[in-house]
């Protein structure tokens, strides 16, 4: 347990993946944790249930990122409950890959709602509670793809570009307010979604990543604990790849 015992992080889609390891290596460090999920409702139970065990308060909460009202009501509900927001992961994302030509019109506009909408929509509604209390941590999931784009991806890769530009504008904002604003930028890491690619796919993308492995959920979730923690105090508005070398 650290100094960060007793505070509150909402992170969003954390239910599985890389928001589950977040959520659960902030619970190591004492953090009381809001899991939001938009689907996995029994995927998110069963973290919760997973991160009391490790002994902190926890709740589940619904949620679409991309819809504004239910964001709005996530964020009254979790404050409510825990009585302030102190840290927000910025997690969820979708990917509805096509190239440009082919892509719709819902697709483009699917994935830049969820990824960069949603970072905005609940970036905006916690930074009340944090202003008010002088301290808080805004620590966005970006992509690799962000920086060096992507074949087929123009939609994620512009969602996840702009998610670097909105991080550096807002640690100008809230800079003398104590709040810190960063990127994390993961390359490939074992999850659902990367799991599922053909073996074609990933001896491909094993050519990009200079350490010729993909990262677990943990790299990306220690980086969370340690943007979170006050021994990140003085670092904001930065992209960190967390990536085995692959945005070189
Ligand atoms: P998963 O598919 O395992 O998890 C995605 C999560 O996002 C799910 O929990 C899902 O919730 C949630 N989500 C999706 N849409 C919404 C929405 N509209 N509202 C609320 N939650 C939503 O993905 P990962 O763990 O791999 O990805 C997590 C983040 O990391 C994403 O932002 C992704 O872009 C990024 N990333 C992942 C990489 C990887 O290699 N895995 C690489 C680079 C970046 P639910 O299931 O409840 O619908």
């Amino acid at each position: 347990m650290t100094e960060l015992k007793g505070k509150v992080a909402l992170v969003t889609g954390a239910a599985k993946g890389i928001g589950k390891a977040a959520a659960a290596k902030l619970a190591e460090e004492g953090v009381n944790i809001a899991v939001n999920y938009n689907s996995s409702k029994q995927e998110a139970e069963e973290t919760v249930k997973y991160l009391k065990d490790l002994g902190i308060d926890s709740i589940s909460c619904q949620a679409d990122v991309g819809n504004l009202d239910q964001v709005t009501k996530m964020v009254d509900v979790v404050t409510d409950h825990f009585g302030q927001i102190d840290i927000l992961v910025n997690n969820a994302g979708i990917i509805d890959d096509g190239l440009l030509l082919r892509m719709s019109d819902e697709a483009w506009a699917r994935v830049i709602n969820t990824n960069l909408n949603g970072t905005f929509y609940c970036s905006r509604a916690v930074l009340r509670t944090m202003v008010r209390s002088r301290w808080g941590r805004i620590i966005n999931i970006g992509s690799v793809v962000g920086l060096r784009g992507n074949i087929g991806q123009t939609n994620y890769t512009a969602s996840k570009a702009a998610i670097n530009g909105f991080t550096f504008a807002l640690a100008k904002e809230v800079a003398t307010r104590n709040i810190t604003v960063n990127t994390i930028t993961p390359g490939y890491i074992h999850t659902d979604t990367v799991d599922v690619l053909s073996d074609k796919q990933k001896d491909t993308i094993m050519t990009w990543i200079p350490m010729a492995r993909f990262g677990e959920v943990d790299d990306i979730a220690h980086m969370v604990a340690y943007l979170a923690s006050e021994k990140a105090k003085y670092i904001t508005g930065q992209i960190i790849s967390v990536d085995g070398g692959m945005a070189i």
